[in-house]
């Protein structure tokens, strides 16, 4: 987006706004499939649900990866229209409930669409077993999530050392165990956890194997990561690494999908604010906008990631402090950005920003969650 569509966009909507652009949306996914040809992408709708952004993926050929009943439900009226016969491969063609943990009610009311499942223990698969016998299964190994933004090793996974037991009992309770997957971490620039979770995963299917349970599906979750500052390596980079394990390590026929969130969508959307006041504090000049970190900045506290600020204004710099709208005293939205001089009703906007950010907004103080409009849809 232009800084002069921005500003139209302001002005005609108000602030705040999270201006998302599905053009960038399907330029991600068409990077991924075209750096990664052999996996099928499972966009992971937590990280930004809106219909729209929903919508645009499947019509460019995307899967979905849910994580609650609600997410279910959105992305099957947002994209079932297949004749009932068709219905079911569709559905696991379609979407993996990739959430380890659910609660009976939701695997009672999943049931009927005989859904992809993910599961890393003994109790969830009993669970399974009694409320959603129809289910296929996918069992999420625990993999390093070494300097991964989002570590998510110390909730969700089973050790390697379990794997295989938790197959076979799967089996011996009637269950199928489709697929492996695991999960790296979000945000993960340490592309060496890839390579590690590849390996991992091959060696609990070598084990299956020899059992006698052949593993149709690899998983290879989300993590992919977004380039939010010149460190991160370039995806080409992480690509090459994963195609030429995949293809050491796995039968061709196998059928290998990711559930890519942050990657997809982070790039597609920018935050406008406005400033609403200005004061000096311990020789500092501090503005504060109309947005906050309890709405679209809500990625700082739940998703560990920083945003830059910048002026539409241009002139001589100085390092600023912008907080947020609301009357808690840690809605600090950046400590110190490089800012010229601005006065209130100036705006300001962050890019990068569609990943984990209005999706965790909040209604906390009164303050309503930012408006989306959607370009290029
Ligand atoms: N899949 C699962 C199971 C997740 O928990 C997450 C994020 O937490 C994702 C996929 C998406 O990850 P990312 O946005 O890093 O691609």
């Amino acid at each position: 987006m232009t800084q002069k569509q921005l500003l139209a966009i302001a002005k005609r909507h108000g602030t705040p706004v999270v201006v998302i652009d599905h053009d960038v949306i399907r330029r991600n996914y068409a990077t991924f499939r075209r750096r990664l040809p052999k996996v099928q992408a499972y966009y992971a709708v937590k990280a930004n649900p809106a219909p729209e952004i929903i919508r645009t993926l499947y019509r460019a050929g995307a899967s979905f990866d849910v994580a609650s009943l609600p997410e279910f439900m959105m992305v099957h009226e947002n994209i079932q229209h297949l004749p009932a016969k068709e219905r079911q491969s569709f559905i696991w063609d379609k979407i993996i409930y990739a959430n380890p943990i659910k609660p009976k009610e939701t695997l009672e009311a999943l049931d009927e669409y005989k859904p992809l499942l993910t599961y890393d223990n003994l109790d969830e698969l009993r669970k399974i077993r009694r409320y959603a016998p129809h289910a296929g299964l996918v069992l999420r190994l625990r993999v390093p999530n070494t300097g991964s933004m989002v570590e998510l090793s110390s909730k969700f996974g089973c050790d390697t050392g379990e794997a295989v037991d938790l197959i076979l009992e799967a089996f011996r309770i009637g269950l199928v165990v489709e697929g492996l997957s695991f999960h790296v971490g979000s945000q993960c620039t340490n592309f060496d956890n890839f390579v590690q979770a590849l390996n991992i995963a091959a060696a609990v299917m070598r084990e299956a194997r020899s059992r006698g349970h052949e593993i149709k599906i690899l998983d290879i979750g989300g993590g992919f990561p977004v380039p939010y500052d010149a460190r991160v390596k370039p995806f080409p980079v992480l690509a090459r690494k994963i195609n030429s394990e995949i293809g050491r390590l796995f039968a061709h026929d196998i059928e290998i999908l990711a559930e890519p969130g942050r990657f997809l969508v982070a790039t597609a959307a920018t935050a406008v604010a406005r400033i609403i006041g200005k004061a000096f504090r311990d020789g500092k000049t501090c503005y504060y906008v109309d947005d906050s970190v309890y709405h679209t900045f809500s990625g700082i506290v739940f998703d560990h990631c920083q945003y830059r600020l910048k002026a539409f204004k241009k002139g001589e710099t100085e390092i600023c402090t912008v907080f947020g709208q609301t009357c808690d005293g840690m809605d600090a939205i950046v400590q110190s950005e490089e800012l010229p001089h601005l006065e209130i009703d100036d705006l300001l906007y962050s890019e990068n920003i569609g990943a984990y950010s209005n999706a965790s907004a909040t209604h906390f103080n009164g303050f309503e969650p930012a408006q989306v409009v959607h370009v290029n849809e």
